[in-house]
This record gives structure tokens, sequence and C-alpha cells, in this order.
């Protein structure tokens, strides 16, 4: 067997041959661990491998009942998503050496279907950003293109998942984290309805925006991850208690008659080869019996203002406690505390300063600002109501459609450095995918295409609340009529 070559099938492939008794999980585990210590120095997809440790894990944790749907499977994990004595940093220096007392819901259900964890894919720090270059410990590359960045801030998992250094991944979602990634390297990646899968465990960005969800080599293993950790969970509150259907076996239904709509949208930093792979997707849609219609979203271009408030403003009060007292790291105060500040202040002044990145104390300070007095009503009150009215505008389209059709990302992947020191250009490219954080509504990203220079191209389908199967049935229509999905990077050693 070449090296890598189980590490690039799918799970349901997998599954396959796992069942059969042709492979092992630790024949599965190997061939990806080798791969990675190949690949991941070049790649930095994980922040942190450790081959022995997890090899000894796999024979400790997997269990003898071949039941689970995920059996054998290594699931690689966000560095944000707590898994029990594992380190999780969120790619800051803040949480240096913080270990997790728990396991997050998702991780408990993973396990419970027989999958094991590979921590701790790269991100931006705290999942502020969309390149992934905001991550304190190093910098990830896209697989198709290393002077590329790989999107964010599911950077690590995306990379990891088309370079088959991952099978599947757990990534999070706060307004694009796992779609525009999983655009930028040319696999499938699915943000669930808010409420659909549990929070708990999950270090929190802003809280009514955030999702934890799958990215995978394809829809089908879509579906198998996201049945596996979806449904209601009592430790997070705003989990919702909506059955969960059969994902996996409903992919094949018919999507004849489906009402795809395609909004019409901010054309502002579009990319003609993005414009014209959604147009011919859109084609490839009526060819497969949808109906197809232009529908209106009037409130789409105030997303990225609105999410820019609501976002830094939740972020700053859930950032509020890294203070160095009890997580991860602490600053040394080593001078005799000024007459101003007491010892303690010192010590919160210090950790903050050093521990928290640029981009996490832009963050910071925004979020303070819109929250402050005077600023409450003028900013955070007034994105609020847009907020309502961005969700009015998808209500009003699932009326009379099924499915919605945008780009995820303006543009294909961008070059390593060319936003990153203009935060304004960064926010912007999150055009497209902020709406459906701000509405609570699920949203996938498929591969569509290729630019000229053979970056990936990603479309965005939308749906109605807690209607995610009729998301993946499109997608799997789609893919089924097509082969972008199949396309391997030829990056190597
Ligand atoms: N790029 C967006 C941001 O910087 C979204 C990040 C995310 O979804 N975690 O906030």
């Amino acid at each position: 067997m070449v090296v890598g070559e189980l590490a690039s099938k799918t799970i349901h492939e997998l599954r396959v041959l796992l069942d059969a008794g042709t492979i092992s999980p630790q024949e599965l585990l190997d061939d990806l661990l080798t791969r990675l210590a190949q690949l991941n120095p070049s790649l930095g997809a994980y922040i942190e491998i450790a081959p022995e440790r997890l090899r000894r894990q796999l024979g400790e944790r997997l269990s003898a009942d071949r039941r689970g749907l995920l059996w054998g499977i290594p699931i690689t994990i966000k560095d944000n998503i707590c898994i029990a004595g594992e380190e999780t940093t969120c790619a800051s220096r803040i949480l240096r050496g913080f270990r997790s007392p728990y396991d997050a819901t998702v991780i408990e259900r993973l396990r419970r279907a027989g999958a094991f964890m590979i921590p701790r894919a790269n991100l931006d720090e705290f999942a502020f950003g969309s390149s992934t270059e905001n991550s304190t410990w190093l910098i990830t590359r896209n697989p198709w293109a290393p002077d590329r960045v790989p999107g964010g801030s599911s950077g690590g998992c995306a990379s990891a998942v088309a370079g088959d250094l991952a099978i599947a991944a757990l990534g999070s979602d706060t307004g694009g984290s796992i779609r525009q990634p999983a655009s930028f390297c040319g696999v499938v990646g699915l943000k669930p309805t808010y409420g659909r899968v549990s929070r708990y465990g999950l270090v929190a960005f802003a809280s009514s925006l955030d999702q934890i969800g799958p990215i995978a080599k394809d829809v089908t293993d879509c579906a198998m991850v996201l049945s596996a950790i979806a449904g209601h969970d009592a430790r997070d509150s705003t989990s919702a208690p909506v059955e969960v259907p059969d994902y996996v076996g409903q992919l094949g239904g018919s999507v004849k008659g489906l009402r795809l709509g395609v909004p019409e949208l901010p054309r502002e930093g579009l990319s003609d080869e993005v414009d014209c792979a959604i147009a011919q997707a859109v084609t490839a849609f009526e060819g497969l019996g949808f109906e197809v219609e232009p529908v209106q979203l009037p409130n789409i271009g105030k997303s990225v203002a609105t999410y820019y408030i609501i976002a830094t403003a939740e972020a700053s009060s859930n950032l509020a406690r890294y203070d160095g007292v009890q997580y991860g790291f602490r600053a040394a105060v080593h001078r005799p505390p000024s007459t101003v500040h007491s010892e303690l202040m010192e010590m919160y002044l210090r950790t903050r300063t050093e521990g928290f990145g640029a981009e996490a104390k832009r963050r910071i300070l925004l979020g303070t600002y819109v929250l402050s007095h005077g600023y409450y009503e003028a900013y955070y009150l007034k994105g609020m109501k847009v907020r309502t009215l961005i969700k009015r505008d998808f209500d009003e389209a699932f009326s009379r459609c099924d499915v919605l059709l945008m780009p995820t990302s303006p543009t294909p992947a961008f070059r390593l450095r060319e936003k990153v020191d203009d935060p304004l250009q960064m926010y912007l490219s999150d055009i497209y995918t902020i709406s459906a954080n701000l509405a609570g509504i699920p949203a996938v990203s498929v591969p569509c295409g290729f630019s000229g220079e053979g970056l990936p191209i990603g479309m965005q389908l939308l749906a109605a609340p807690f209607r995610e199967d009729v998301l993946l049935r499109t997608a799997y229509a789609y893919e089924q009529a097509t082969d972008w999905h199949k396309q391997k990077p030829a990056f190597s050693v």
C-alpha cells in the first residue's frame, strides 16, 4: 500500500473496508500519521501532533463494539473544541497550557459513534479571522497553492482534509469559518442551524452565532458526521429539542421540483470566475430538475457591519474571563505594583497584554466600545434590529424557495499576507457567509469549479432552519452530477 492511500479515502469508503476487516483502525491511523509526519511541517494544518500518544489511545479508547457509524474513523478537531485531558489553546497564547477537564458534547457523541479524535487543527486566534494567519503558533498553507491561505478560521481543518492529512474534521462557524475555508480548499463544509449541534465545550466566540459542524471530502461524509453530532443537549440551553432526521438515508432522495432561489447580491469584490462558476451551477441545477427563480434579500448588504458589531460585542464579553486566574497563561509581575494599580490589576493587565494577539485585542476594543454607555443604542441595539431584518429576508425567501444558491466567498483563496494587515478588506471577504449566522440558518459550501490558476471555487447552499436534510440532499444531487469534489491537489513532499 502506498503511504496516504487510506488517508485519501472518504469515511464511507473506509467504512466498507473496516467493516469487511480488510483494514484495521490501527492501519488507518498509522497511514494517516505517516502522511502527517511527512506533510504537516510544510502545510501547518495541525498545531501539534503526538503520534505515540495517539497510537496508545487508539488501543485504549476504541471499543471492540463495531456498531457505530464512525467506528475506527479518525476525526480531526479544531483547537477550540474541548477534549478531556488535551490542551485546548484556540491558537492563543493566553490559553497556553490549558487542559480541558471535560469533553465537549460533540466529542462525547463522536466517541459514542466509534470515532477517534485527532487534536489539534490550527485556527485564527479564538476563531477571529478568515485566513488562519491570526494563529499565535503557525501559519497554515493551502494544499492547492502553498503561497495562498487556506481560509479561516477553520483553516487547519480544511487544509488537512484537502491535503489528506485528515479523513474529516470538526470546525466551528461564527461568520463563515467552516464554509469559507472549505471553499478555499475544495472540500465540503456545513454550518448547521443554530441550536442543531450542542455548543457545550466549544470555546465561545460569539455565543448567539457559533455553531460546530463538519468539514469533509464529500457530502456523504458530511451527513455521516452531522448525524453523529446533531441533536438536543441539556447542557447547552440554546440547543433545540428538534428530532434529527436520517441525513445519510435521505441523501439519494428525489430533488425534482425543488425550488432553488438565486438571490440578487452585492457584487463589489466578486470575481468573474466565481460569478461564472455560480452561473454554471445554476444551469446544472436546472438540469437536475430544480425550479430556479430569482429572490431578493434586501438587507444582505448590511450584514458585514451588523455582524462585526454583534460578534465583537459578544466576543469582548466572552473573552473577559481570560485574566490569568482561571485559565492557561499568567504573566509574571516582576516590578512592584505602581501606585495606580494593585498587584492583581497589574497581573490582569500584563496577562491580557501579553496573552492576546493583535486581532483579539482589536475585537475586544471594538466590542467593548459598541456595548459602552451611550453607544449601546447607536450600535449594538441597532445591529440587533438589522439582524431581525436579515432574518425576515430569509423567512420571506424560504416561503417561496427550498434552497438558496450563492457564492461562498467573493474570490478563490487569496495570497498569504495579502489582507492580514488590512482588517477591513479581510472583514469584507465574509460578505456572503455571515448572513446565515445572523439568521441562524443552515448552509453548506460545496466545490463547484476551479479558477484559471487552478484554485478551488465553492458555492454555498442555504436552507430554512433545521432543513439540513434538504440542504444535504440538494448538495448530494449536485455532487453526483459533477466531479469537482474528486479533484486532489498535487501537493506532496
Ligand atoms: N471571518 C469571520 C470573522 O473573522 C468569521 C469567523 C468565524 O466564523 N469564526 O469573524
